[in-house]
């Protein structure tokens, strides 16, 4: 608008005096061919007065707002005035340069001049042309104080107006403002929320235009992410609870291999209280050395097997553990390991009581299996010839024949025992009924050994549901430990009585040899004998006591032994005295 206004105000400024001068050109020069003819009369003459006269009333006539006229002869001395006031200056002559010009010829003749009173005023002059002469000269000058208003009211309309444009830019400017700062605003609020997390506010839409759309993008943005955090979050809570609750343990470290996760089995593995320390040494928390250490970070051992004691005092737990490593992406490097920690101590045991049960079985079936050899070979070797000899060699024979059927038939049973073939045949069974039965069984070697047995049994247990054959068995391989271990004269009692626990308890007890303390713990082991050889020649096998015990383990009971050595011997067992709900009747 300044810039307009000031083009505007400044031709219009020219046009305005431009017209203003064409104006007072055009009436000069119309009074310059009113007033030619007017000229040339005789000095104080009559038609002199009446030409001055009709000069006077064509420049009165000729009435330009505020300006003066004056009408001038050849000489250049004024003739009339338009201005009654400087009627005194009519016979002096007018020397301005205008005016001199006009006299000349020269009919173009302009100027500004500022008058006594300190006004801008115009000045024209025309010559006045009579015949080819210049006879005099009109001269008018105009006052331009009507032309300055006008050019001063039209700056005041331009100014006023300029500043009203101002101020309402002004305002308007504080409002755009304030439309686009505040959403901006809001939104740097809701930026600052999302980014702590706050995902519940919305920023407000205004409207449609780019700050809207703006909102809407944002808005959008803050679901996507709360979404894909909510995502994330669930995926670690199941990630977690699958490591919680794996019965595996589980360990992984990063490149270097520090520890940067261990769930609780792991820890609890490891015996590792508390938090864990941050960036342990995997290789330290595991027992490895150096070297394996670093072909576990590097990926080149898989697994290894360790022995760890999760408490002092306790036996060391067999661990398995399996090394994958994460390979990145891109590259292949390794980024670090993941170690799966499984509990193999069970399995490591059992496997280890089979090879064990394995070389005990070949070794008990190989001893009568070479005396067996040697003696036929004997007899094969000559010995038939004499028969006394051969009639007992193949005794021996036919003993050690016996003796491994013995221990086959027992294996048999333990082995039917240990897969759960035989079932048990429960029944209401009579105890004194038993245990007398058992006596009798034995009464010929018992009376061979000049033992005394007695058979007690209290009246609250009078009878039990069990499978009387099976137990019948264990009071058959307890009572024949008695009757092997104890020597002539010793005394065996069988009693029967109810426990603590309101179980039936049958005990069978010698004044034998009795058993060493250390060995006590592992009486009930399959093939543990305290005297090998005496066992072995006592016809034993060395699984009576484990068939014993699967037995009553099958029924639901436990037993256990209790010797003092050269004293004799406690074997009790106990049974459920009610019929146990699923056993079969
Ligand atoms: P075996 O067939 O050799 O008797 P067992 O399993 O019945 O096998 O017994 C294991 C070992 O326990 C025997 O070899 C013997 O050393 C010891 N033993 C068992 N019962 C007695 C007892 N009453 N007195 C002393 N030692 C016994």
């Amino acid at each position: 608008m300044q810039l307009i206004g000031v083009y505007f105000v400044s031709s219009m400024k020219n046009s305005l005096t431009d017209n203003f001068t064409k104006d007072l050109k055009a009436r000069a020069e119309m009074l310059s061919i009113l007033t030619a003819d007017k000229f040339g009369s005789e000095t104080g003459t009559a038609d002199e007065e009446s030409a001055v006269e009709s000069l006077r009333g064509m420049v009165n006539n000729l009435y330009i707002n505020g300006a003066e006229i004056q009408v001038l002869d050849a000489s250049g001395k004024i003739i009339t005035t338009s201005i009654p006031s400087q009627n005194d200056y009519v016979g002096q002559r007018n020397t301005q340069t205008v005016v001199s010009r006009a006299l000349q010829g020269i009919s173009d003749n302009e100027e500004y001049i500022i008058a006594d009173d300190n006004v801008r005023k115009k000045v024209v002059a025309k010559p006045v042309i009579s015949g080819d002469k210049v006879v005099g000269a009109i001269y008018i000058a105009a006052d331009m104080k009507d032309l300055y208003a006008t050019m001063s009211r039209i700056n005041s309309v331009f100014l006023s107006g300029l500043l009203l444009a101002l101020a309402l830019t002004a305002v308007l400017g504080v409002i755009l403002a304030h439309t686009i700062t505040h959403p901006i605003k809001e939104m740097t609020k809701h930026a600052t929320a999302v980014a702590e997390g706050r995902f519940n506010r919305k920023v407000p839409v205004f409207g449609n235009d780019e700050i809207g759309q703006l909102s809407q993008a944002f808005n959008y943005m803050t679901d996507r992410l709360r979404e894909a955090l909510l995502q994330n979050e669930e995926e670690k809570e199941k990630l977690s609870s699958i490591l919680a609750n794996m019965s595996d343990g589980v360990v992984a470290t990063d490149e270097s291999g520090a520890v940067i996760l261990m769930n609780t089995r792991a820890a609890l593995m490891l015996g590792a209280e508390g938090p864990l320390p941050e960036g342990a040494p995997l290789g330290g928390l595991l027992g490895l050395d150096p070297e394996q250490t670093v072909s576990v970070t590097q990926g080149i051992a898989q697994s290894a097997m360790l022995h760890l004691s999760p408490l002092d005092g306790e036996d060391p737990n067999i661990v398995r553990v399996t090394f994958t490593p994460i390979h990145r992406r891109e590259g292949g490097r390794v980024a670090g390991t993941i170690a799966v920690l499984q509990d193999v101590t069970e399995q490591e045991n059992l496997e280890e009581s089979r090879r064990e049960f394995v070389a005990n079985v070949s070794h008990e079936l190989r001893t009568p299996l070479t005396t067996i050899k040697s003696y036929a070979e004997a007899l094969d070797d000559g010995v038939l010839e004499d028969p006394q000899l051969a009639v007992r060699f193949v005794g021996v024979i036919r003993n050690e024949t016996e003796r491994m059927i013995r221990l086959v038939t027992d294996l048999l049973h333990l082995s039917r025992l240990d897969s759960k073939e035989s079932s048990l045949r429960i029944q209401q069974t009579d105890i004194s009924d038993m245990l007398e039965d058992v006596a009798d069984r034995f009464s010929f070697q018992i009376r061979q050994k000049r033992i005394h047995i007695s058979t007690r049994v209290r009246k609250d247990v009078a009878t039990a549901w069990l499978d009387r054959d099976q137990i019948d068995q264990v009071l058959g391989n307890l009572v024949s430990n008695a009757l092997k271990y104890t020597p002539e004269g010793g005394t065996i009692q069988l009693e029967a009585h109810k426990s603590e626990d309101g179980m039936l308890a049958v005990s069978v007890r010698d004044s034998g040899i009795g058993i060493p303390k250390k060995d006590i713990e592992r009486i009930f082991e399959r093939f543990y004998r305290v005297d090998k050889a005496r066992s072995r020649n006592m016809g034993g096998t060395g699984l009576g006591l484990s068939i014993a015990r699967e037995i009553v383990k099958a029924h639901g009971g436990s037993i256990s032994l209790q010797s003092e050595l050269n004293e004799g011997s406690l074997v009790t067992f106990t049974l459920p005295l009610m019929k146990q709900r699923g056993s079969e009747a």
